[in-house]
């Protein structure tokens, strides 16, 4: 069987000569030759730009009118072009944080579909946290107390307001009920005493009826409107209040969590980046691996590499001192001392650090004391040695805030959709790899 190829026949795009090529799907094909060649023209403006042409036709004429439109490229025949990127050479951007999907925007829509259509999981009990409509709210009050009688409230601010006032301008607004001790009370007869600066205003009576949908639903608009997006409905024979809330708040735990804006997904906008590794999903660190490359020696043989050069055999000695104070062994390999042992070898003994003669300061005080001293071109070179790009401690290298990971579209976080473009690729590619050559 044939692989499937891109078909270009008497392409005259710029200088190409009427050429004809087979280009191979799902295969890595690089187009070379000297300058002037025509490799860009064949790339660009021939298999791109049909790509893409042809990707344009399948939207509708509206939709056309807002994508760039490309020119016809001059060719007799061009068959098997599929829908196509590009990403050339003078791109605008060439930093370390630049992907490919950064750099074709399929990054911008992911992370508009993501604040449109994912789903909140509160970060306490893991549950999904959904937004309460007027519907869903009539769906849920049903399902708790279907045939009776509820009163539908909500809370409103009145800070350190006088009773009179308060009066005034409920009844001014059209609200003629509070509720007091569980209880509706004519505003004439109210108390109108707030608590924490807020009083539960009664704004309607209502039968949970399925009958009576359309009169509820308008109702429970009214009161999240005025609750500014928070209701609480008292059903007769119910101890607690149900509270519903437009907002995003886990009901279960009472967590508020902020609207995800398509930049809460973006590791390139401080809004959504990991703070710890401001985004590049790596930290540069000392890595002990390459501290203690070989864990079969012991101190005493030189385990600890960079104490082991001369300007700071010092630090050697340091440690010796240090180990006898407390009664330990030099004198075994790294991998058999204990954890305690090796913990306090690494971070040092607590104390100021001005008291290196007395104090061991440990492997990481060692480093700290060179951190500073970076202006000598031999510690840089050393520290080079020492540091290596490690995953990020705080986002695992998924390179966003833990509140942008807390939103799923399909049971997915932003982090695990991007990372799942190279395998389904490499799914694509396989079966072509089993077919015969041509
Ligand atoms: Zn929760
Ligand atoms: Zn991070």
């Amino acid at each position: 069987m044939l692989r499937p190829s891109i078909v270009v026949e008497g392409a005259r795009q710029n200088n190409l000569k009427g050429i004809t090529v087979q280009v191979p799907v799902g295969a890595v094909t690089a187009v070379t030759g000297v300058a002037g060649a025509g490799k860009s023209s064949l790339a660009f403006e021939v298999l791109y730009a049909e790509g893409y042409r042809r990707y344009v036709e399948t939207f509708s004429p509206y939709a056309r009118q807002f994508l760039e439109r490309l020119d016809r490229p001059k060719a007799e025949r061009i068959e098997g072009v599929l829908p196509s990127i590009a990403i050339d050479q003078t791109a605008p951007v060439r930093t370390s944080r630049s992907t490919v999907g950064t750099m074709t925007s399929v990054a911008d829509y992911l992370r508009g579909l993501f604040a449109r259509s994912s789903t909140l999981h509160c970060r306490d009990c893991g549950g999904p946290v959904h937004r309460a409509s007027p519907s869903s709210i009539f769906e849920a009050l049903l399902a708790a107390g279907e045939g009776r009688q509820a009163l539908l409230c909500f809370r409103a601010r009145v800070g350190k307001a006088k009773p009179e006032a308060i009066r005034d301008l409920f009844a001014q607004s059209g609200f003629h009920r509070v509720l007091e001790e569980g209880k509706p009370v004519r505003l004439d007869e109210a108390a109108l005493e707030a608590v924490d600066g807020e009083l539960t205003v009664v704004l309607d009576r209502l039968s949970l009826a399925r009958g009576g949908r359309q009169r509820i639903v308008d109702s429970l608009e009214s009161a999240l409107r005025f609750g500014k997006g928070h209701v609480e409905l008292h059903v007769d024979g119910v101890e607690e209040p149900l509270k519903f809330s437009e907002q995003l708040r886990c009901a279960r735990c009472g967590i508020d969590y902020s609207e995800p804006i398509p930049a809460l997904f973006s590791f390139n906008n401080p809004v959504g980046a990991c703070e710890a590794c401001k985004g590049f999903g790596r930290t540069i660190d000392i890595d002990p691996d390459l501290v203690v490359p070989d864990a079969r020696m012991t101190v005493a043989e030189g385990c600890i590499k960079p104490l082991q050069s001369p300007s700071y055999y010092e630090c050697q000695e340091d440690l010796l001192r240090f180990l006898k104070r407390r009664g330990l062994r030099a004198n075994v390999p790294w991998r058999d001392l204990d954890e305690a042992t090796r913990r306090l070898i690494w971070r040092g003994e607590p104390g100021d650090p001005r008291d290196y003669q007395t104090r061991w300061y440990g492997v990481d005080g060692f480093f700290r004391w060179l951190e500073g001293r970076t202006y000598k071109m031999h510690v840089r070179i050393l520290l080079s040695r020492y540091r290596r790009y490690l995953p990020c401690r705080d986002c695992g290298g998924a390179r966003l805030k833990p509140e942008a990971l807390l939103f799923r579209l399909a049971g997915k976080t932003i982090a695990s959709v991007s990372a799942m473009v190279l395998p389904a690729g490499r799914k694509t590619r396989a079966p072509g790899l089993r077919r015969a050559p041509p």
